[in-house]
């Protein structure tokens, strides 16, 4: 017998009607000599009442929770007694019931499935994605699949896949390398993202392309990582900068109203980079609320509170009235994220009390005119090197947001873009400038006389990252098409000629053919969802994630080979004595 509905699709007009559904059992109760049983399919569920003189009794009562079960029967209302309104008000009385398979006792229970310890669900996910939640966040994710390639299809992008086994493409990870059997010695690795090939596909006039692209990289995990992950991947001809973004806010807009129904308002707001920092410490900042910084570096220069006056910056954010405690944990987390410590004062009347009150009364009517801070309020400061006073201001910045839940108060979804990111960074580790999107992004035009200067730090690139929620969901750049430019942009990161020409003479010299100037944009496709979702963990819209030490806990992988797999790549594992 073939169903004649799944669960999610019934209705009350299918009252009185015969239906057949097919699914998993979810729960059985035996209450008063009946049987009733929860039937569950990917679109809903739907209770079965088995009475004990029907013909389905013998069947249904082999059922347990799991069991993948047929049940024919009448769909009707439950009594006026026990009627709530919506489908949980109709039920069906069973006539006959087939079971179609058995199924072991799972190891957790579905319906506790979010407070299991991750692991087991990870390791029984086939179970675990069972459950409506994972079902709805997959689900989530095809439509916005179905939504972008509808969109990008009709803008005229041309859909192209680009090699998983290829040479490294600088993103900033490491890479994972494939030994290569037929040349004994040698590596392909997996790609960090299709760049060089989307940019090639630009010189060989596609104009427009796209690819939804499993990318690589080898990095530290956290709630947000994959080692493998999905970006939708996006490059456009003939474009500047305005052409690219507004491009994505229509394609953004697009996917938000056909997955969720939310309009997003266009055009998205923009924000320097520099501003991005100096105001909420972060280049992918939360702006569902405010909570901006007030710089007072200039208050305290070369005074008499040593802490601030020798500082590059003092930043300050006013709090809400806070307890000790709160402030210590405050602390904490600013700590945690570069700052020395947090300073702070509580407004009382027209100065100060607590924390550093007694060296700042000459800043005091200054500081409450600049920052506004209200009876009882908090102020919380962090200073030092620029960059890691305002990183550190920004991390707790979101610790207060948790603290009081203040982004309930702005909109569902914020997306915005952050712009003008500096071309160049100085890696303290290595001692060198390195890139700080890629190297193949265009610094701003105004900016190329800086390169090879004491300046170099200050080149804007033209690029931009979309920010959603706090969450850096795309990035991208207008790129070099200019070998000259190239150029000067390897030599800045201390590339020589060879070394570039080594790693990616065959871009190189693609550029020569006919560059079209060009640009795009990467969005990380799982990071998004994850959002769009509400879930906390990227691992939460991921069929068959890996756990944060970078395990596929079902497969089992990465796991040892053979010795014969590895002598035939020419490999032997290394074993260490410790
Ligand atoms: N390839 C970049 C990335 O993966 C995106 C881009 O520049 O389009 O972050």
């Amino acid at each position: 017998m073939k169903r004649t509905a799944m669960i999610g699709h019934l209705t009350p007009a299918h009252a009185g009607q015969t239906v057949t559904l097919q699914g998993w059992v979810n729960r059985r109760r035996d209450l008063g000599g009946l049987i009733f049983l929860e039937l569950r399919d990917r679109s809903g569920l739907v209770q079965v009442q088995v009475e004990p003189d029907s013909a389905a009794f013998a069947d249904a009562d082999r059922l347990r929770a799991e069991y993948v079960a047929e049940i024919e029967g009448t769909y009707h209302a439950r009594p006026e007694s026990q009627r709530k309104g919506g489908l949980a008000d109709y039920e069906v009385i069973a006539t006959r019931v087939k079971v179609l398979n058995t199924a072991k006792t799972t190891p957790f229970e579905l319906e506790k499935g979010d407070s299991v310890a991750e692991d087991i669900r990870l390791k029984f996910r086939y179970l675990d994605l069972r459950r409506p939640e994972m079902q709805r966040n997959l689900v989530l994710r095809s439509k916005a699949v179905a939504a972008v390639t509808e969109y990008l299809n009709r803008e005229g992008f041309v859909q192209v896949e680009t090699p998983m086994l290829t040479k490294s493409t600088p993103e900033g990870a490491r890479d994972f390398l494939v030994p290569s059997r037929q040349n004994p010695g040698e590596f392909y690795a997996l790609p960090q993202s299709p760049q060089l090939f989307k940019q090639m596909l630009m010189i060989a006039a596609f104009d427009r392309y796209y690819q939804l692209a499993r990318c690589f990289r080898d990095e530290d995990l956290r709630a947000d990582r994959q080692p493998d992950f999905t970006q939708l991947d996006m490059e456009m001809s003939f474009v500047e900068l305005d052409d690219v973004l507004s491009t994505q806010e229509g394609l953004m807009a697009h996917v938000f109203r056909e997955t969720m129904g939310v309009d997003l308002p266009v055009p998205f707001p923009r924000m320097a980079y520099m501003d991005a920092m100096n105001l909420y410490g972060s280049d992918k900042p939360d702006l569902r609320f405010d909570l901006k910084f007030t710089d007072v570096t200039d208050l305290f220069q070369g005074g008499d509170f040593k802490a601030f006056a020798a500082a590059q910056a003092v930043k300050v954010i006013a709090a809400p009235e806070l307890t000790r405690k709160q402030i210590d944990e405050l602390e904490r987390i600013a700590k945690q994220n570069g700052a020395g410590g947090l300073a702070w004062l509580k407004r009382d009347g027209d100065g100060f009390t607590g924390g550093i009150s007694k060296f700042v009364t000459a800043q005091a009517a200054e500081l409450i005119a600049r920052t506004g801070i209200e009876q009882g309020g908090t102020l919380l400061f962090t200073a030092g090197e620029w960059k890691k006073a305002v990183g550190a201001l920004g991390a707790v910045r979101l610790a207060l947001r948790d603290l009081f839940d203040l982004a309930a108060a702005g909109p569902q979804f914020h997306v915005s873009w952050v712009t003008e990111f500096p071309q160049l960074e100085f890696d303290d580790d290595s001692g060198t400038w390195t890139y700080m999107h890629h190297p193949f992004t265009a610094p701003h035009p105004d900016d190329l006389d800086l390169f090879g200067t004491d300046r170099q730090g200050e080149i804007r690139a033209q690029a931009y990252d979309l920010v959603l929620n706090g969450f850096e969901v795309g990035g991208g750049s207008i790129r070099i098409h200019d070998p000259a430019v190239q150029a000067k942009m390897f030599q800045a990161i201390g590339f020589s000629a060879e070394q570039a020409r080594e790693k990616f003479g065959f871009f190189m010299d693609a550029l020569e053919y006919g560059t079209p100037p060009h640009g795009g944009i990467a969005w990380g496709f799982d990071r998004l969802i994850m959002v769009m979702s509400g879930a906390t963990s990227i691992r939460e819209v991921i069929a068959f994630p890996k756990n944060n030490r970078g395990v596929d806990l079902m497969a089992l992988a990465p796991s040892p080979v053979e010795p014969g797999q590895l002598a035939d790549v020419g490999l032997s594992v290394a074993t260490s004595e410790n």
